[in-house]
């Protein structure tokens, strides 16, 4: 079948990165991808897939052929005697989760959104939270890869390429199908509640050791944060999910319509900050329940931003916020967006923030509104001096002179992307500079 095209404007979702690519195809298969990925070389195009463009950098931008794969967003078998499931790679993480849950398995942590393409998710190393665990492309045990050459390349843990394969930023290839190693569905037990952040610093280790799932949100102009447990129950506990009319107050009227009004007001009365930020954090009450772990994962975010988020060591935590704090009470901004705070254990992908590092991320954000440049710079100079690793998604103005610093594998990476792609038929601005 031909590829059908679409119309030639491409926006990422933070719409700071617009793009007006020669043709949008949306391939059904393998086979497909293969003859538009030849085409397009034949015809000197670059070559990008983007998945639900939810990456704040320009990382999927392209003006030559851009490949949506949201016609391959299938489960094609699920063992669930080893728990490992291989599926189409423009799946959706939304469209995904159910579909696990039905064949009573689960991804073992994910990130706080699932608009994401599993294919997307993993090339930018897109991870939650939880001291014990990790990104989501750990989970990945094989990769099928359509190269420039388009042959087709199966990419299983004992294949040379395993370590750069995970987390590729779309630079080695088309990612047509990814097997994951999934656990069986759990419930999560979430426990919700403010406290004072010098409280959360004062014994953080213990919440992250303690925890199966640790995060904060840091209330930018006060001391104030709003920290989640999340834990698996026993067996035998029951879903005890939120009632509508809190999920309403809390998670669409506070997080999300009563948020988009404020961020509204402050970005044209930008003193008023200090004080609702105050008030925000204090109407967020306490709360607990027990649901299905994506469901307690995933939250609604209608308010858009853009967003900056580095992985540092974990001892650099109070650090860096101390830094933070110091720079707004210098009184060059004063923000609304909450600082997110989130831990991940070390892990063995090549190009993922979590390589061989338990990690603390710490994210800042600006209403989509506001100009980030000034807040996100000067939090970039703090998070550097502290062995900072971007997420490869998120907005940052690092270059690869910093990267081959910061990752071990960085040259066997690009070495590996030399022998793949040596016309660089997937490489766009921000992957010449990110990696040379
Ligand atoms: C509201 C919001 C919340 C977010 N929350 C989190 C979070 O909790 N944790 C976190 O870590 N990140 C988070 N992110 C960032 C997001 O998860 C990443 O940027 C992710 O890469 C986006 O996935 P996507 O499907 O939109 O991919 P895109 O942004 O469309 O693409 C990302 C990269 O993947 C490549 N790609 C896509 N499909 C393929 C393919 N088939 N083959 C080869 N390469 C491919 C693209 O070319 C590009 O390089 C969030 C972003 C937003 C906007």
């Amino acid at each position: 079948m031909t590829a059908r095209t679409t119309s030639p404007t491409w926006q990422n979702w933070g719409r700071n990165v617009t793009t007006h690519p020669v043709r949008i195809a949306h391939p059904g298969s393998t086979a497909e991808v293969v003859r538009v990925v030849r085409e397009a070389v034949a015809a000197g195009l670059p070559v990008k897939a983007v998945g639900a463009s939810h990456s704040f950098t320009a990382i999927a931008a392209t003006d030559g052929v851009l490949l949506r794969l949201d016609r391959m967003n299938a489960i094609l078998g699920a063992d669930a005697a080893t728990g490992r499931v291989r599926v189409q790679a423009g799946i959706s993480l939304h469209e995904l989760n159910p579909q696990l849950h039905a064949r009573g398995l689960a991804l073992p942590n994910l990130g706080d959104v699932d608009p994401q393409s599993v294919a997307g998710a993993v090339s930018t190393g897109t991870h939650g939270t939880g001291g014990r665990l990790f990104g989501i492309s750990a989970a990945i045990v094989a990769v099928q890869l359509v190269t420039a050459a388009g042959d087709v390349q199966e990419i299983d843990d004992q294949h040379e390429w395993f370590g750069a394969s995970r987390v590729t930023l779309g630079a080695l290839g088309i990612v047509t199908e990814v097997t994951l190693q999934c656990v069986p569905a759990f419930l999560l037990h979430a426990r919700e509640e403010p406290m004072p952040l010098p409280e959360v610093l004062g014994q953080v280790d213990e919440l992250v050791a303690d925890n199966d799932h640790f995060e904060f949100y840091w209330f930018p102009h006060t001391e104030k944060t709003s920290v989640k447990r999340n834990n698996r129950v026993p067996d035998g506990t029951g879903r005890r999910p939120v009632g509508r009319l809190r999920h309403w107050l809390d998670d669409e009227l506070l997080s999300n319509t009563a948020f988009e009004g404020i961020n509204r007001v402050v970005a044209r009365r930008r003193a008023l900050v200090p004080r609702v930020n105050a008030l925000a954090a204090s109407a967020l009450s306490a709360r607990e329940y027990v649901d299905d772990s994506y469901n307690v994962f995933i939250s609604s975010r209608r308010v858009r931003f853009r967003e900056s988020e580095f992985a540092m060591p974990r001892e650099a935590l109070p650090h860096v916020l101390g830094e933070l704090a110091a720079w707004f009470g210098a009184g060059h901004e004063n923000i609304s967006f909450p600082i997110e705070v989130r831990f991940t254990a070390a892990d063995d992908v090549w190009l993922s923030t979590g390589h061989e590092r338990d990690n603390c991320y710490v994210a800042v954000h600006q209403y989509w509104r506001s100009d980030p440049t000034a807040y996100f710079a000067a939090a970039q100079d703090i998070f550097t001096a502290h062995e900072g690793r971007p997420h490869w998604g998120k907005m940052h103005t690092l270059d690869a002179s910093y990267f081959a610093k910061t990752y071990s594998h960085f040259d066997d990476f690009v070495d590996i992307r030399d022998q793949l792609d040596p016309g660089r038929t997937f490489s766009n601005a921000y992957l010449d500079r990110v990696l040379g």
